[in-house]
């Protein structure tokens, strides 16, 4: 069994005020969630308002990258020690923007993996090919490479305490969703591509879609054999339209 996963990605958005807003909200609207889990990943300075408001609470939450490494001079980074000592369980590594805005690497995306893992963080590994690719039909090519970069450096066994989002670049923050039949190819290739490399780990990874996922399309993305939830962004930071899509898993 996979686990369920629904997770916000916050990205620089909110403040102090529209952050204590929105965990309010979300607490009061989501209820039970029986098996399935929420992450609410969030700018790193409102961490500490996340561990007052959650601790105690089912929803977890983490940050949105880290440092790849353990500490020292790095001016402006965050380590993952400093990320568990918020009470962060999660965080996103290799997402598109810190891949396409911030030219995070293959390389680099490895190593803040196993950072990650080394102090206890659970990685949310994001992977996905940008418009050009998949029109050259590259799409596999790209997904592969990134996943086995990391495969390459933390091993296959590593992947057993992850999560991988699915999150084509064409989809994120432009309202085009990939269909549900086009990301559930994708997962499905993934899935299968990790079966082969270990049978377990490729049965009982948790493959999120990310992409435009909105209140009305979640449904239909979640009733895919091999898509086991979601990362939403925009839709995140509302609070009624997150929760309709937290409902629909
Ligand atoms: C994301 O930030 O990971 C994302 C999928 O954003 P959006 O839902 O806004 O496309």
């Amino acid at each position: 069994m996979t686990q369920k996963i629904v997770a916000a990605n916050w990205k620089m958005h909110g403040s102090k005020q529209s952050v204590a807003t929105l965990l309010n909200e979300l607490q009061a609207g989501l209820g039970s969630m029986g098996e399935s889990q929420v992450i609410l990943f969030a700018p790193n300075v409102f961490l500490p308002m996340l561990e007052t408001t959650l601790t105690g609470s089912d929803l977890r939450y983490g940050a949105q990258t880290l440092s790849e490494h353990e500490s020292g001079a790095y001016t402006g980074e965050i380590s993952a020690s400093m990320l568990g000592e918020f009470g962060c369980q999660y965080v996103l590594v290799g997402h598109s923007e810190r891949r396409h805005v911030f030219n995070e690497s293959n390389d680099v995306i490895a190593k803040k993996f196993v950072q990650a893992q080394t102090h206890n963080l659970t990685p949310m590994l994001c992977v996905g090919e940008t418009l050009a690719e998949r029109e050259a039909e590259q799409t596999w090519a790209v997904v592969q490479t990134q996943l086995q970069a990391v495969i390459d450096v933390a091993g296959i066994a590593a992947l057993a305490n992850a999560v991988i989002a699915y999150e084509p670049v064409w989809a994120i923050g432009t309202g085009k969703t990939a269909s549900p039949e086009q990301a559930q190819a994708v997962h499905a290739q993934i899935r299968e591509f990790l079966t082969t490399a270990d049978k377990n780990v490729g049965k009982n990874m948790t493959l999120l879609y990310g992409g435009s996922v909105k209140a009305d399309n979640a449904a239909a993305l979640f009733a895919m054999a091999d898509i086991d939830g979601a990362l939403v962004g925009g839709a995140s930071l509302k609070a009624e339209q997150f929760i309709e899509i937290v409902k629909a898993i």
